[in-house]
């Protein structure tokens, strides 16, 4: 975990968000836990185990159409591409249902997609490039019309997976088709990791929740609901503990409860400077934590470290500062936390359809548009006011658009690092 920040020039210095990303990151570890799933209840979870393949995937030479199969001695170099290939029809293997006689000299069998090749024949013609005469067994032969290559058609045992072969490894998020995978070795179960427990609640005296009545100056505590959505996102165990009052016992409370049944603790507000002072002597007593001012925008102060035995993260109280730091500091940890292997939000570039105005200082998160041109290309834009307050234009993008610290506006045209939000992608 992380050293409390001791020096008092760390203390008023601004950091960079990669700097904070890698101080955050590179204490976590994979909580412990695990537990044994049926591997529909696999989907989304990570897994904690390499799964190696116990026979090969397919198991064994079949048939990648329907047609007919036969050896590829039968293709003799004085087959000229207009010749055709008589043979006679020695019997079937369908999907299911091997053929399991011999196969002579100048004999086909017919065979359908996905039906076992037998020993004796190593290529398969398809149907369309073939005519079929005779109607009883004995005297049925087909002609090939357009003489395939040698081998061709035939889909080799193993060709997907070898006995032995790690096909799945540890910290992998399980997809459908991991799934698909797991199901093609017969696998009914897996162990993945426990879901995470992250306790959550919002801190103001000015917050009311839904249901409740507006006083003058009141607002509807809305953080929670954001959390709340990211969170789901994340497949972990929420503990919502509503909306603490700024109130030094009751935010002790809150803070000892939380760290005491949660591996992670998310809040909002309250760790600004101006803030009541208590919340940052409360967490000094209870915990090791760090108030870092971070160069970026939405965003500026977030306090981290330790509460009892989970990780704490005090988050700002503006609803768009609050989602742009979870996407960049507190997803990352807790996808670590869950034992996954990838957990940085992907950036892509993308043309500028529109002046973004900035000034040099912080790393700007402006919420944008990501849309792909006709051709292709992605282009990005501005999706409304950008200010902390303001969810508008939170909710109409579909991205942020990073600008570096030192830059400043963007001209029409310029290249940007884009992130797109996960639901873009999936
Ligand atoms: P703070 O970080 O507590 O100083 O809050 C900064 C701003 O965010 C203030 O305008 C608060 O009213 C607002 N705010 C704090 N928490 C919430 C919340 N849970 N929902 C909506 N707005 C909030
Ligand atoms: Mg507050």
């Amino acid at each position: 975990m992380s050293q409390k920040d001791s020096t008092s020039s760390n203390a008023n210095r601004f950091l960079s968000v990669s700097e904070v990303q890698k101080r955050i990151i590179s204490d976590i570890k994979a909580i412990d836990g695990t537990e044994q799933v049926a591997i529909r209840e696999a989907l989304g979870r990570i897994l904690a185990q390499d799964i190696v393949a116990t026979f090969d995937t397919p198991p064994c030479d079949n048939s990648g159409m329907d047609g007919y199969a036969f050896s590829s001695k039968e293709l003799t170099s004085d087959l000229s591409e207009e010749s055709t290939l008589t043979l006679k029809i020695a019997g079937q293997s369908f999907a299911g249902h091997p053929y399991n006689g011999e196969i002579a000299a100048g004999e086909a069998i017919r065979i359908m997609t996905g039906a076992q090749v037998p020993d004796g024949v190593d290529t398969v013609v398809m149907q369309e490039h073939t005519e079929k005469s005779g109607d009883t067994p004995e005297a049925a032969s087909v002609t090939i019309t357009t003489i395939p290559k040698a081998f061709a058609n035939v889909r080799k045992a193993g060709d997907d997976l070898k006995t032995g072969q790690t096909f799945l490894s540890e910290g992998k998020k399980l997809s459908p088709t991991d799934l698909a995978f797991l199901a093609t070795q017969g696998i009914a179960e897996v162990r993945v990791s426990r879901k995470l427990r992250v306790a959550f609640f919002s801190t103001g005296d000015e917050l009311r929740s839904i249901g409740e009545t507006l006083g003058e100056g009141d607002i509807y505590d809305s953080n929670r609901y954001s959390l709340y959505g990211m969170l789901q996102n994340l497949d972990v165990e929420m503990i919502d503990m509503g909306v603490i009052p700024d109130d030094r016992q009751a935010i002790e409370e809150a803070f000892k409860t939380a760290a005491d049944i949660a591996d992670a603790v998310v809040t909002s507000g309250g760790v600004s400077v101006g803030e009541a002072d208590f919340v940052k002597e409360t967490l000094e007593k209870l915990g090791q934590i760090n108030f870092w001012k971070i160069s970026m925008k939405p965003g500026k102060p977030l306090a981290f470290g330790t509460l009892g035995n989970s990780l704490f993260f005090g988050l700002p109280g503006n609803p768009v500062s609050v989602i742009a730091t979870f996407y960049q500091f507190v997803q990352p940890a807790l996808k670590r936390m869950k034992g996954q292997n990838i957990f940085l939000p992907l950036v892509v570039k993308a043309k500028t359809t529109e002046l973004l105005k900035k000034r040099p200082g912080r790393t700007d998160f402006q919420r944008g548009i990501l849309e792909q041109s006709d051709s292709g290309e992605l282009t990005v834009r501005n999706a409304g006011i950008q200010a902390s307050h303001v969810l508008t234009a939170m909710s109409q993008a579909n991205c942020f658009i990073v600008i570096p610290a030192q830059s400043g506006s963007i001209e029409i045209g310029e290249m940007v690092d884009v992130q797109p939000f996960e639901g873009l992608l999936s």
